[in-house]
């Protein structure tokens, strides 16, 4: 199993300057190996990686880059090709690949080997890099496994941070489903779920929001290509990091409650809402979170031998979590009143309880002698709409 750590790097002046060099060495190798891949008639990539040698013969400083880390620049061009034949597949406009100016370039990679994180007495540790050398790096959690990977980044804030691939030979137990949650996420309660619990949006989250959309609009007010813009720029990106760090405690925390007291935990795979009074700005960040809390609970939810599911999202708002007629609400309608079965609740945890009804479904269909039944009757059958349009379902 793979896991990743982000862990802040701490490099002196001088180391700060070397991975910039390097940052640009691997720049300047990426849009090389671009250009000569754009030559070719028909993509040969094992020429494209026969390059290199050429290329460190040509310019020998490329030799004070670590090999393996030059070589990630072809995988990466590579990864990049097929990502953007992918989405041509899906049919999105794309373009080509774009040569890296300065700034658009923020990674490298040592991938295997030319690494080693080194102990130095408690909580202090150095990475040593090679051709680099050790900087000091904070790291908050403990690696033990075999590191995979590690990637360096320079944010825009100007901090250093390394990315650490960790493998781990754990042999995970399967927890048997006993308790289920569905969780219905919206604007006015960041979290709504199936126990009828719910999580407010956090405030200091919005704090941080607002803060954000001012810097913004005055970031938007300074000339291109000035020296104060660049200035605001960084302000802004600090602006930005307060907010995640604040956010992805908020995450951390709710998704280490839903794994730890339940077994199976489904949520919609995708949101809808009614962003129209919205600023562009707060909806990303909104959809970022959501997304982000997705992510979490799914990889704590598979450390801990636990089910995630992301479900249909459409018609749960709709639908009757108790016997499965339509009941059509407009956004302005906060409470499921069904006319046919008598359920009287709000909107949202009509929502989060049929979340958990759509996955009791599939999960039952996958254990059919299954222990699950005994614990909660599998919910009415449901004919789930197409994604062109809600159809009702049949009782
Ligand atoms: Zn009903």
């Amino acid at each position: 199993m793979l896991t990743t750590h982000r862990f802040r790097l701490y490099p002196s002046k001088k180391q700060e300057e070397k991975l910039l060099w390097t940052l640009d060495q691997c720049r300047q190798t990426y849009n090389t190996l671009l250009s000569e891949l754009q030559e070719q008639k028909v993509i040969d990539k094992a020429q494209i990686q026969g390059l290199l040698p050429d290329m460190k013969i040509c310019d020998p400083e490329l030799n004070k880059v670590y090999s393996k880390t030059l070589q990630y620049e072809c995988y990466r061009l590579f990864s990049n090709l097929r990502a953007l034949s992918q989405s041509k597949k899906n049919k999105r406009k794309v373009g080509r690949l774009r040569f890296k100016g300065k700034g658009w370039f923020k990674t490298f990679t040592y991938n295997q080997s030319g690494f080693k994180l080194i102990n130095i007495g408690k909580r202090c540790q150095t990475l040593h890099l090679s051709k680099i050398g050790k900087i000091p790096i904070r790291c908050h959690r403990n690696v033990k496994g075999k590191i995979k990977q590690i990637t360096i980044k320079k944010e825009v804030s100007g901090k250093w941070f390394a990315s650490i691939i960790e493998e781990k030979n754990e042999e995970i137990k399967k927890a048997q489903i006993k308790k289920v949650i569905g969780i219905d996420l919206g604007l006015t309660d960041f979290i709504f779920d199936s126990d009828g619990m719910k999580v407010p949006n956090p405030r200091h989250l919005k704090k941080h929001t607002e803060k954000l959309v001012r810097l913004q609009r005055k970031l938007s007010k300074k000339k291109i290509g000035s020296e104060n813009r660049n200035k605001w720029r960084i302000r802004l990106a600090r602006q930005y990091e307060k907010l995640v760090n604040t956010r992805d405690d908020f995450l951390h925390k709710a998704s280490r409650y839903y794994v730890n007291n339940y077994d199976a935990i489904a949520m919609e795979d995708m949101p809808i809402i009614n962003m129209v009074h919205n600023k562009y700005l707060s909806k990303s960040i909104l959809d970022a979170s959501w997304g982000k809390l997705r992510q979490m609970i799914s990889y704590k939810a598979e450390r801990a031998g636990k089910r995630f599911m992301p479900v249909n999202y459409r018609g749960t708002t709709q639908r009757c979590s108790n016997c499965c007629k339509v009941i059509k609400k407009d956004l302005s309608m906060r409470t499921h009143k069904c006319n046919y079965c008598g359920l009287i609740t709000s909107r949202d945890h009509n929502s989060a309880l049929e979340i958990k009804n759509l996955m009791l479904i599939e999960i039952g269909q996958e254990l059919s002698e299954s222990t699950l039944v005994e614990i909660e009757a599998l919910p009415l059958t449901r004919q789930l709409p197409s994604m062109k349009q809600e159809a009702p379902c049949e009782s």
